[in-house]
């Protein structure tokens, strides 16, 4: 690599680094995403209202605080020369907690919390944990106001029993019951005010509302560890929710990066609830992006429907991959082993958990090759299950092509994972070709 190479691939890494920073829950990704493109001189559209378009010109749109989709008009109709759309997902999985925030356990205040998605329980034990999310809030007119909240303290924690009191751990393996070992304890209890009460007065007084007017709340749990570059030569980023916060951020610059319209239109959906199936109001696999695409359609008069549109469009479904485990290459497919640093990997699954098929494969191992970036493929053991991701939810709703694609990572889904920091740059490059109508 090229000295200027490198400069550019860390300074891809710095951002990186600050995103995921901004970005403990799927309203905060929303949030700061919103805020970067507001910078690059996006304009902001509600789903509420008419929507006056002019070609060329750059908006975006949120939906149920989660989900984001941000577009920059071609210069022809999108019946002509379609949409080119990078999506990605804001959630990670997780702990979120309960109606009622807490409950007692002995001498303590417990969080009740209910897991997200697929997390690897036990490397949520034994951590410094902070709490963030979205409280909704009642307005003096009656109307309901979504606030955000962010708790950067080492708020509680979900403790190890002692060694000495189960022996066998390492030889069985640390499970974790969900119900009964999980709930981390957040305060001495010794009776007195409603357990959940105690917890909302501390999150009103951090989002500096009266607890009264909180109706309602989505909280999660996070890890309060910052993300790092790390490994002898910075070849590694340790971080929180890489899955899927980098393809989330890499779609983003790239956007940002396109500067001037081209003919197709440039369009980054980043959705939420990926990690439970997608099939939510938000979610690929709702009506969001088909939506949001019919109102660009319509923004041409007399220029096609959009399932003309659709048949001249491409989806690159960005979620990260499964490099090689350092360790357990094992259970990897011989012939298919991605490496950190190694490049985008291209996901194919022949039972269409990834929505690659050999021609849209194709298409992005020539983006890949007008960028300069080395391309890998990945593909599950025979007899292991596969993964999904976005893809095949948006390209059933939609009929579009799509390819899955995505950066190798080390421990997907747990608290913090491992990625190349080589990689960002590289991908962002491919995404700006991409998204700027190339390929
Ligand atoms: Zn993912």
């Amino acid at each position: 690599m090229s000295s200027t190479g490198r400069t550019d691939a860390i300074a891809a890494c710095r951002d990186l680094l600050s995103y995921l920073q901004a970005c403990p829950t799927p309203f905060h990704c929303v949030e700061e995403s919103c805020r970067l493109l507001e910078e690059g001189g996006f304009s902001r559209l509600n789903e509420r209202e008419q929507w006056r378009l002019e070609p060329g010109k750059a908006y975006y749109t949120v939906r149920g605080g989660g989900s984001l989709l941000a577009f920059r008009l071609g210069l022809r109709p999108p019946a002509e020369a379609g949409f080119n759309i990078v999506g990605a997902h804001t959630d990670s999985p997780g702990l979120r907690l309960k109606p009622n925030l807490a409950k007692t356990g002995g001498p303590y205040l417990l969080l009740d919390v209910e897991v997200y998605g697929g997390p690897i329980l036990a490397t949520w034990t034994d951590r410094d944990l902070g709490l963030a999310g979205r409280l909704l809030v009642e307005e003096d007119a009656g109307g309901l106001e979504a606030r955000l909240v962010r708790i950067d303290l080492p708020l509680c924690r979900t403790s190890n029993l002692a060694i000495h009191l189960d022996r066998e751990v390492n030889e069985r393996g640390l499970t974790v019951d969900r119900h009964v070992a999980l709930p981390p304890a957040v305060a001495e209890w010794s009776g007195g005010e409603d357990p959940s009460r105690v917890v909302l007065n501390v999150v009103a007084e951090a989002a500096g509302v009266e607890r009264e007017r909180v109706r309602g709340h989505d909280l999660c749990l996070f890890d309060l560890q910052p993300p790092a570059i790390g490994g002898i030569n910075g070849e590694m980023i340790f971080a929180a929710r890489l899955d899927d916060l980098a393809m989330c951020h890499s779609a983003l610059t790239a956007l940002l990066r396109t500067g001037e319209p081209g003919d197709s239109t440039a369009v980054v959906a980043l959705f939420d609830h990926e990690e439970i199936g997608s099939t939510t109001s938000r979610g690929a696999a709702g009506s969001m992006l088909r939506d949001v695409l019919a109102r660009l359609v319509e923004a041409h008069p007399g220029g096609g429907g959009l399932p003309t549109a659709m048949a001249g469009s491409m989806l690159v479904s960005a979620d990260m991959a499964h490099a090689v485990h350092p360790n357990r290459p094992d259970k990897h497919d011989g012939s298919h082993l991605p490496l950190l640093n190694g490049g985008p990997v291209i996901k194919t699954n022949a039972n269409q958990r990834y929505a690659t098929d050999g021609e849209t494969a194709a298409l992005f191992r020539n983006l890949c090759r007008e960028a300069s970036v080395p391309v890998q493929e990945f593909a599950m053991r025979a007899d292991l299950r596969c993964g999904s991701s976005i893809g095949p939810a948006a390209a059933a709703s939609l009929g579009v092509r799509t390819v899955d694609i995505g950066n190798p990572i080390l421990s997907m889904h747990s608290i913090r994972e491992v990625a190349g920091s080589k990689d960002p740059e590289a991908l962002n490059r491919v995404l700006e070709l991409f998204l700027a109508g190339c390929g």
